[in-house]
C-alpha cells in the first residue's frame, strides 16, 4: 500500500509525494535495466571482467571507470565517451544497444502510467472509506460514550490519516477514528467545500506553525470528492492541540472499521 503525503518543497509549497508501506517495498523498488543488462550481458560473453575492460578503455582514472561500469551495468547510466568505445570492446551491436534504449523508454513510460493508474486507485480508496465514515457519522454519534471508552474502537485505523508538522513535536503522526469523531465533533477539522459549499471532513494535516505554510485536506460530503489544499493550516494545529493524545495500549489489537460498525451494531 502506498502512503501519501504533503512535503513543503523549497518554495514552501505543499507537494504531494507518495511512499511505499514496508510491505510493498519490492514492487516499488523495481527497476528497469534493459540497457545495463546488455552491456552486462556482452561483457560476459567476452569473459572479460570490469577491470580488463577499464583498461582497454583508456581512461586515466582506472578504479573510477570501473565504478561507471558498474553504474553503466546495474542502472543503465550513461557515461560520455563510453558507449562507442564498450560497443567496439565488446565488438557488439550499435543497432541492438539502440534497441535496448528504446524497450528501457518504453517500459519506463509505461511503469509511469502504471504509477498514475495506482495512485488514482488509492485516492479513490481513501475517498470510499471516508464516504463510508461520513455515512455512518449519526450512527458513531449515537454510540460516542462506547467508542470513547473502548481502545479497540477509539484506535480503529482511520486509513492514511494523519497531522503531520514540521520543527514542532506533537507526538504521533497518524490518526485514529477516535479522534477524527472528536475532531468532527466540535466542528474542528470540518471546513465547508470551495467547489460544492459541503461539508469537507478534514483527515490530514500538514505543514509549518510557524510559517504558516502548509493545509489540510479530507473528503467533501457533498460533491464525494477529496478536496486539497485547504488553509488555513494554523487553524488545524491550533484545533488538533486541543484534542488529548492518548497512548496506544501495547497489547491492543486493531479492528478494521467494518468490524467495528458491526460490533457496535450487536
Ligand atoms: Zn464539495
Amino acid at each position: 500500500m502506498l502512503n501519501f503525503h504533503f512535503i513543503l518543497n523549497d518554495d514552501n509549497k505543499l507537494i504531494l509525494s507518495s511512499s511505499s508501506a514496508p510491505e510493498n517495498k519490492k514492487s516499488d523498488s523495481l527497476k528497469v535495466n534493459i540497457i545495463g543488462d546488455y552491456m552486462k550481458g556482452q561483457r560476459l560473453k567476452k569473459n572479460l571482467t570490469k577491470l580488463d575492460v577499464a583498461r582497454k578503455l583508456g581512461f586515466k582514472n582506472i578504479s573510477k571507470t570501473v565504478i561507471n561500469l558498474t553504474d553503466i551495468e546495474e542502472n543503465s547510466k550513461s557515461f560520455q565517451g563510453y558507449n562507442s568505445s564498450l560497443i567496439e570492446i565488446y565488438s557488439a551491436s550499435d543497432k541492438d544497444l539502440k534497441i535496448a534504449k528504446l524497450d528501457q523508454e518504453q517500459i519506463l513510460l509505461e511503469l509511469k502510467e502504471k504509477e498514475k493508474q495506482e495512485y488514482k486507485k488509492l485516492t479513490n480508496v481513501k475517498k470510499d472509506f471516508y464516504l463510508s465514515v461520513i455515512k455512518n457519522l449519526p450512527f458513531l454519534y449515537s454510540k460516542y460514550e462506547e467508542i470513547m471508552n473502548t481502545d479497540k474502537y477509539y484506535f480503529c485505523p482511520a486509513y492514511d490519516s494523519y497531522f503531520g508538522t514540521a520543527y514542532i513535536s506533537i507526538g504521533r503522526f497518524e490518526l485514529y477514528i477516535g479522534e477524527l469523531l472528536q475532531l468532527w465533533k466540535d466542528n474542528r477539522w470540518k471546513n465547508e467545500c470551495p467547489q460544492c459549499g459541503g461539508p469537507v471532513y478534514i483527515t490530514n494535516a500538514g505543514g509549518s506553525p510557524l510559517s504558516g505554510a502548509g493545509g489540510g485536506w479530507g473528503t467533501c460530503e457533498g460533491c464525494k470528492t477529496n478536496i486539497y489544499g485547504i488553509t488555513p493550516f494554523r487553524k488545524f494545529f491550533h484545533e488538533i492541540r486541543e484534542l488529548p493524545r492518548r497512548e496506544i495500549p501495547e497489547d491492543l489489537e486493531f479492528i478494521s472499521f467494518e468490524t467495528m460498525l458491526a460490533d457496535l451494531e450487536k
